[in-house]
């Protein structure tokens, strides 16, 4: 098993302590991978700024074909990088193959492309006598820093971008999932000039904490939680970086009385329970309307009454285990407070053996202002609440921090027009919830981020607006 770090165009091992790896479904340890030392952190860094002289001057066209070459490499490794993620992530084996791979594979397809899309303003006289023009240019070495429910793809979604804009990155996986990380960085090693990437390995509060406060490092980008954020914006504070986050969500799914309610119930199924509910934009707080409150609850429990939890590769395993032993201590925590104000519909206990399992739970009748409807929770739990009508809707789901996903389910057009033009969420579906393409923006606002992963948007947080003037 490949775990060694990549830096400066070399494998090497982590000369710091051994973290061990752990399989999800069992409890037991697959591996051990030793986190970088301040040293190596140092000689990454070196290595970003020294290869980005060179790669922020190559061509749209050069690191087009770059990309092009990434993605292929990746599609034609994805059974074996599909096998790491499954294993380290505890995730149902078909999801990591045909749900994660093709888009991770397509998010370096897309920027491809869009590296070669870069516009600006016409040049022009705006005084007399002088010539003004507009340049994009790539903002700097940027330091990454992904989470671990979706390692490999969220890893893609801090590189491609960055690199399409000229930028050279050190990433940091997260330190409980980086075996498919380090495994791409070892075949794009291959694709890549030296420097444009080094991937590290170690925990957050060290490791994470000198890459992003290194005064290398131009800009930050960080998907995670709101903590690792908010130690973002302090670090940029320190030294003026650029600063891009994607962090944590609460999506509400706002069911009106004439909503196709068996949609929403499926829906909640394949969307909610999905990564075991690992997911920032999941459908986690059904908002129903009044009427059709009881029918909506009844239809949600008869689907997620039929998801078959198991190991990764187990027969028709439909969702696995949560990340870790503390991940799930925090699920049953927020299920546990909430018990005694709610109605548990399904679930609320933890699976069977050793591993980090909890069955998928529905908490119905839950205020709309209690913890479980308002904070992350980031595993298997749907909380159901009820609306009077749409002002109080937007009024319950405007409120709060986070604004990231959120979804509008109705019949009526000019109604879910209203309301997708008055929800203060990054981004806002209507009779769906979760569908992403790398040509639309992971958008987020308030305290679920700034800017957008995917989407020629994203080249915004690599990229800085520069006026060159000539005097005739
Ligand atoms: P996390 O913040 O605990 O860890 C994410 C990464 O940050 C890890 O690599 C970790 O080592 C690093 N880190 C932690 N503390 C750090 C510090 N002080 N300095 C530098 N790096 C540090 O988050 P997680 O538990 O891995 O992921 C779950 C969170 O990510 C959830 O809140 C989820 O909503 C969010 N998320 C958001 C998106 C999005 O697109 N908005 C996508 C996926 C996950």
């Amino acid at each position: 098993m490949q775990t060694n770090m990549l830096i400066n165009g070399e494998p090497v091992a982590g000369d710091g302590a051994a973290l061990p790896i752990m399989d999800p479904a069992t409890g037991s340890e697959i591996a051990q991978v030793h986190e970088a030392s301040p040293e190596q952190v140092e000689a990454a860094v070196r290595s970003s700024e020294e290869a980005f002289e060179g790669f922020s001057r190559s061509t749209p066209a050069e690191r087009s074909a770059l990309l092009l070459a990434v993605s292929d490499c990746l599609e034609a490794n994805q059974d074996e990088l599909a096998e790491l993620e499954s294993l380290d992530a505890g995730k149902p084996w078909p999801s990591a193959r045909d749900d994660e791979m093709p888009l991770t594979i397509d998010t370096f397809r897309f920027f491809a492309g869009a590296a070669r899309t870069m516009s600006g303003s016409a040049a022009g006289e705006y005084v007399a006598g002088h010539t003004s023009m507009i340049r994009r240019d790539p903002v700097g070495p940027v330091a990454a820093i992904a989470p671990w429910n979706y390692p490999l793809m969220m890893a893609a979604w801090k590189l491609a971008a960055p690199i399409a804009a000229g930028c050279t990155v050190v990433l940091k996986p997260s330190e409980l999932t980086p075996l498919s990380t380090l495994r791409a960085a070892e075949l794009l090693n291959e694709i890549l000039p030296k420097g444009v990437l080094n991937v590290i390995h170690g925990a957050g509060p060290t490791i994470g904490d000198q890459l992003i406060n290194s005064p290398q490092m131009e800009a930050i980008t960080v998907t995670g939680s709101s903590a690792t954020g908010m130690a973002a914006m302090r670090a940029a504070g320190n030294q003026i970086r650029h600063v891009h986050l994607e962090l944590g969500g609460k999506a509400p799914v706002i069911v009106f009385d004439d909503a196709d309610i068996d949609a929403v119930a499926e829906t909640i199924r394949y969307g909610s329970f999905f990564n075991a509910g690992q997911d920032c934009a999941q459908p986690c707080r059904v908002l129903a309307q009044d009427g059709v409150y009881d029918r909506l609850v009844a239809a949600i429990e008869a689907q997620v009454n039929q998801i078959k939890t198991g190991a990764q590769k187990a027969e028709g395993t439909e969702m696995g285990p949560v990340i870790s032993a503390s991940q799930r201590a925090r699920v049953a925590g927020f299920v546990d407070r909430a018990r005694a104000s709610c109605e548990v519909v399904t679930g609320g206990t933890a699976g069977e053996g050793a591993g980090y399992f909890y069955h998928p739970t529905v908490l119905a009748n839950v205020d709309n202002d209690a913890e479980v409807a308002t904070r992350e929770v980031f595993g298997p739990v749907v909380s159901v609440s009820r609306f009077r009508d749409a002002e109080d809707a937007l009024r319950i789901a405007n409120t709060g921090r986070y604004g990231l996903a959120s979804s509008v389910w109705t019949a009526n057009v000019g109604r879910a027009m209203e309301m997708t033009s008055r929800l203060r969420y990054g981004f806002a579906w209507v009779n769906t919830h979760g569908v992403g393409t790398p040509e639309m923006p992971w958008a987020a606002m308030k305290g679920s981020g700034t800017g957008c992963d995917m989407s020629v948007y994203a080249l915004d947080a690599y990229t800085s607006v520069r006026h060159v003037m000539v005097a005739h």
